[in-house]
Formats: structure tokens, C-alpha cells, sequence
């Protein structure tokens, strides 16, 4: 298979590099490179200077605001903004709600709702999982019935990531009770802004509010914000998963944070020496960075290969999974370069922005958690026992 990038593409990535290069905010960069996930107010910003460009939503269709770039242009996109280091696009209104709009949305659902999605002018969260209700995800039991012309909800989701700053939350809901588990359940966007939604925060081992839970008492949906038919959200849910998993390869990251790394050791002397001179870690970075490449080809591999295939959900779990190993890696190697100074618990926001050493650590806990949201491993080893095994 030949990798080498095409003259066009190249050209396209110095474009890129050469945009994210003048138009990224340095005090985003700066955050970002030391480790800090983006906060609202960065991404905001960030996806706004993209959006200029359509680069927000690359892959959507020009016609909702897109720039309809082919899968390599789009992955040659969001290396280059991982590599800034720059926040990426808000997933959840751009990788997951926005495509399943454009597959099962109506007209007016897309003519009303992408062009804000992509701006990030309405900050969507996801409402997937509940308590007993994660990997069996059709187990699912916030109950939605119909009312006229709209819809009443009832119920609690967990683990939702940002409801604290969001505007609303796709979700699934329960409103057939009686058939097979995953026919009951439809997909609705839900205002929670209005009474009748509580949010609780719950903070991680990183000592930040990431997650929540949400709990819906009689709260109201109109009817227009029922995406595709009742009683077929599970197609949604499907459609939007895949794309999840692909998604959270992050292989862009990885590359990052590996170039990080080895900056850091550059700077940091034990005993006069830096500590890029040890042997064991030399070895320890060459083996990550082939890992790195193999996460790399396994995703260019993906791109290559025809459309019905890519279906095949081997794919993005084979990419999820290693890409999440990676990550994991790179958080623990990142904690044993800061040592014992990393060990110091210091929040995350405050006035020690500048002190990397304050960040492995919880970077490091919080990392865990990669191999659990959107579709554990075990699950993700599951599937592939499943679709490559038989
Ligand atoms: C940081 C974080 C952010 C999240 N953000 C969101 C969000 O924004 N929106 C949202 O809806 N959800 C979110 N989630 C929830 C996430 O999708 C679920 O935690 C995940 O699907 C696992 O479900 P669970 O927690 O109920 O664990 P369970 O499904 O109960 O799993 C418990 C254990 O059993 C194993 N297991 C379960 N089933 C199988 C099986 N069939 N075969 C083998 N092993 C199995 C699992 O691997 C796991 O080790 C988030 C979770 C985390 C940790």
C-alpha cells in the first residue's frame, strides 16, 4: 500500500499547518501543549476560526455549512490540529449529532439545526448511558410518552460529559415498552434549560467536573425534536457509535503527546544529564512511536478500503481499542518523566497553569477512563472476537 501523500495533499497539510499556525490563539496552544483539556471558552473560539472554512464540520456537505472533504483530507485536518496542539472540533454536535442528522434528520431539521451545530452556537451533550444501562445500552429505561404534540420524559442519565455547560442533549429514551429492547427506543433532542431537568456534578479522580448526571422530571419535547421514527432511535445510536469509536483512536494525539514527551525529556537533566540519554526510555519512546505508526497505518488502512467494508465494525473497534492502549501508555510515561514533583496535587485550574509537572498525574488518572467511555475494551474485544473470529 502506498502511504506517501499525494502532491495535493501535501499541499493541503501545509495549508492546514500554515492556518493553524497563524490563527490559533497562543494562549489555547499554550494550555493545550502543557496538558490541560480545552475548557468550553477554548473550543468555542477554536471551532469558530475553523468554521470560517468549513473545516469545523469538514466532512459535512458544503450545502449545511461543510467543505465535503474526502476521509484522507479530513484525517490530514485533524492531525494537524492535534498537532497545533489545538482543541478539536466539539464531538459531540460534529462527529456524532450532526451526521445523524444528515443521514435520518428532516430538511428542516438540518436547515435549523447544522449550521448552529457547526458554529457552536448550541453546545450539545450526549444522554446515552444510564445507571445499569452502559455497555447493554438497550437496557435503557428513561421512558418518553407521547402527549399531543409533544413528548414527556422521565428518568436519569449518567456519566454525561459537559450537561453542566450544555444546552442540550441528544437522547435516547424509552417509548415502547412491549416489543424487542432495542425497538422501543427514539432518539430526541432535548432543551435542558427548562424546568423539570436537574444536573449533579460528579467529580473524577482528576479532581475536575468533567461528568454528570441528569435527572428528567416531566420534562417536555416538542415534536419536531424527534430525530428519525419513533421507535427507531437504535439506528441512530448504532450509526452515531461507529462513528464514536473511530473518533477516539485519537491517533493525531498520540502523536502529539509523544512529541511531547521527548521534548520534555530533552529539557529535564537528572545529575547534569537529560534524561533523553537514558537508555530505557530511548527504547521506551521507539517502541511507542511504532506503535504510533501502527495506529497510523491501521487508520490510513481504514480510509483506503471501500465504503461497505469500512462498515464492518472491526474496524473501529480495532482503533479504539489500540488507540486507547496508546494513550494510556503515553499518560503513564508523561507521569514518570514529571516524578516526584508530579506528584503534588494541585487543581487543575488556577494560578499553577505553568507548572507541567502539576498535570501527568491527573492527566494520567483520567486516562483510565479512556477504556471505558464510548464502548469499553472487553466490548471492543468482544466485537472483534465476534466479526474476525467467527
Ligand atoms: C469519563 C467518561 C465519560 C463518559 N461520557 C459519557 C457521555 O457523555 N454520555 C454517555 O451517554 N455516556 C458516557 N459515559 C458512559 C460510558 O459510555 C459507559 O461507562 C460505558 O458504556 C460502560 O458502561 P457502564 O459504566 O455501565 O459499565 P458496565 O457496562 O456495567 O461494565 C462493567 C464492566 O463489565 C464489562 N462488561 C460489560 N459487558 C460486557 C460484555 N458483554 N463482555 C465482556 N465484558 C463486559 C465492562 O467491560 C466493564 O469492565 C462516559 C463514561 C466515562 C467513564
Amino acid at each position: 500500500m502506498n502511504l506517501q501523500l499525494t502532491s495535493e495533499q501535501t499541499a493541503f497539510r501545509d495549508e492546514v499547518r500554515r492556518f493553524v499556525k497563524e490563527r490559533l490563539p497562543t494562549e489555547i496552544r499554550d494550555r493545550l501543549r502543557l496538558g490541560h483539556p480545552a475548557r468550553k471558552q477554548d473550543t468555542v473560539a477554536w471551532q469558530r476560526i475553523l468554521n470560517e472554512r468549513g473545516w469545523a464540520v469538514p466532512h459535512w456537505p458544503k450545502e449545511y455549512g461543510g467543505a465535503e472533504l474526502g476521509p484522507m483530507e479530513r484525517l490530514i485536518l485533524l492531525d494537524e490540529i492535534y498537532r497545533g496542539p489545538a482543541p478539536v472540533p466539539q464531538v459531540f454536535n460534529t462527529t456524532m449529532l450532526g451526521p445523524v442528522l444528515l443521514k435520518f434528520g428532516t430538511e428542516q431539521q438540518k436547515r435549523e439545526w447544522l449550521p448552529k451545530l457547526a458554529n457552536l452556537d448550541v453546545w450539545f451533550c450526549q444522554g446515552f448511558s444510564e445507571p445499569g444501562s452502559g455497555s447493554d445500552l438497550a437496557s435503557l429505561r428513561t421512558a418518553a410518552r407521547r402527549e399531543g404534540n409533544r413528548y414527556i420524559v422521565n428518568g436519569q442519565k449518567i456519566w454525561t460529559t459537559t450537561a453542566h455547560v450544555a444546552d442540550y442533549a441528544f437522547c435516547l429514551v424509552r417509548t415502547e415498552t412491549s416489543a424487542r429492547k432495542q425497538d422501543g427506543i427514539t432518539f430526541l433532542m432535548v432543551d435542558l434549560r427548562q424546568k423539570g431537568v436537574t444536573i449533579r456534578p460528579i467529580v473524577s479522580i482528576d479532581g475536575a467536573h468533567h461528568l454528570n448526571e441528569v435527572f428528567f422530571d416531566d420534562v417536555e419535547v416538542p415534536l419536531e425534536n424527534l430525530v428519525g421514527e419513533e421507535g427507531r432511535g437504535w439506528d441512530c445510536a448504532k450509526f452515531l457509535l461507529g462513528n464514536e469509536r473511530t473518533m477516539i483512536a485519537n491517533v493525531g494525539l498520540c502523536r502529539e503527546r509523544l512529541d511531547y514527551a521527548i521534548e520534555l525529556a530533552r529539557r529535564i537533566t537528572q545529575a547534569g544529564v537529560a534524561l533523553v540519554e537514558d537508555a530505557k526510555l530511548r527504547a521506551e519512546f521507539a517502541w511507542l512511536d511504532a506503535e504510533v505508526r501502527a495506529l497510523e497505518l491501521t487508520n490510513y488502512r481504514m480510509l483506503l478500503t471501500p465504503e461497505e467494508q469500512i462498515a464492518n465494525p472491526a474496524f473501529a473497534s480495532v482503533l479504539k481499542l489500540k488507540g486507547v492502549e496508546i494513550q494510556q501508555e503515553l499518560a503513564a510515561l508523561l507521569m514518570r518523566i514529571a516524578g516526584p514533583q508530579g506528584l503534588e496535587r494541585r487543581p487543575l485550574e488556577g494560578p499553577d497553569l505553568g507548572d507541567w509537572e502539576a498535570l501527568p498525574t491527573p492527566r494520567y488518572f483520567y486516562s483510565r477512563a479512556a477504556s471505558i467511555y464510548g464502548g469499553t475494551s472487553e466490548v471492543q474485544k468482544d466485537i472483534l472476537a465476534k466479526t474476525i473470529l467467527g
